[in-house]
């Protein structure tokens, strides 16, 4: 009888344990058809470069020197240097007549997935680090809920009239978006392969050790571009390159998206019509 009743026991065991898995084998077949079905949401195809040519474009301005212009200064300098006042101007304006900044992840999944944007998207964004840039463009941005793209050139990080690690590092965390502009601002139709790793890949892990997030944009110095760049880009898991107002690549327009550079001469009312003017489709 003793026996029997362990026998029993074991037997019980022996089937709760087999139920057990039996229950654990479907909830792994439940796992794994979860997980197909969400990748089937997640993995999404790029549009065709035509779709993305098709989509209208996204005013992106570009701005350098934020600063007092002197009145013998260049009329290169004088196209590079916007006022602390005109620029404060601006970004009221931009505010009041209802437009939102998008950072360049919202950019690419419009251009690439056809993903909605606010009504009124806008992109501002900064070259070369300079300090001007976190001390009056943040700070101005800040009065309206601005986020900004800073491409960074990182051979200047931490010298004079440029800004700190630390700086950046507060960029990024207040949600600015913190990019490349290679080392030393050398033109990318020039480079050898030891160049692409020297003024990008080095460069973006410098900037990747600041902020600590993935470097995926970047913005041709000079804004010049030729196809060849294209392929080393896309190695070094760039997503969108940025480039100023020449025409796109119409094979490849993700990789030669437009800014238009904000000139020192322009009026308010003068950069909303360029900005019209220029991204028009
Ligand atoms: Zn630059």
């Amino acid at each position: 009888m003793k026996i029997n009743w362990i026998v029993c026991i074991m037997i019980s065991i022996l089937f709760s344990c087999n139920d057990n898995s039996v229950v654990t084998k479907e909830a792994e077949t439940t796992h794994v058809e979860q997980d197909t079905e969400f990748k089937k949401d997640t993995i999404q195809t790029i549009a065709d470069a035509s779709t993305i040519m098709a989509r209208p474009q996204v005013p992106i301005l570009c701005y350098h020197d934020i600063r007092p212009i002197k009145a013998n200064a260049s009329a290169n300098a004088k196209v590079y240097t916007v006022t602390p006042e005109a620029f404060a101007e601006q970004m009221k304006t931009l505010s009041d007549s209802g437009y939102q900044t998008i950072l360049p992840g919202d950019l690419y999944n419009y251009l690439a997935f056809g993903k909605s944007l606010p009504p009124k998207p806008i992109m501002l964004t900064f070259d070369d680090t300079d300090l001007d840039q976190f001390e009056i463009g943040a700070a101005e941005m800040r009065k309206y809920n601005f986020k900004g793209v800073y491409f960074i050139m990182t051979i200047s990080i931490g010298r004079n009239r440029y800004m700190s690690r630390e700086q950046i590092k507060q960029l990024s965390d207040e949600g600015h978006a913190i990019e490349g502009h290679t080392w030393d601002h050398h033109r990318v139709t020039k480079y050898s392969p030891e160049d692409w790793d020297k003024q990008v890949t080095s460069a973006h892990e410098t900037i990747e050790n600041i902020s600590g997030k993935k470097v995926e944009y970047f913005a041709y110095p000079f804004g010049l571009w030729n196809q060849e760049a294209f392929v080393p880009l896309k190695e070094r898991d760039i997503k969108m390159a940025f480039q100023l107002s020449t025409k796109r690549d119409s094979t490849e327009p993700l990789y030669t998206v437009r800014r238009m550079i904000v000139s020192g001469n322009w009026s308010t009312q003068g950069v909303l019509q360029s900005m019209k003017a220029t991204f028009k489709n």
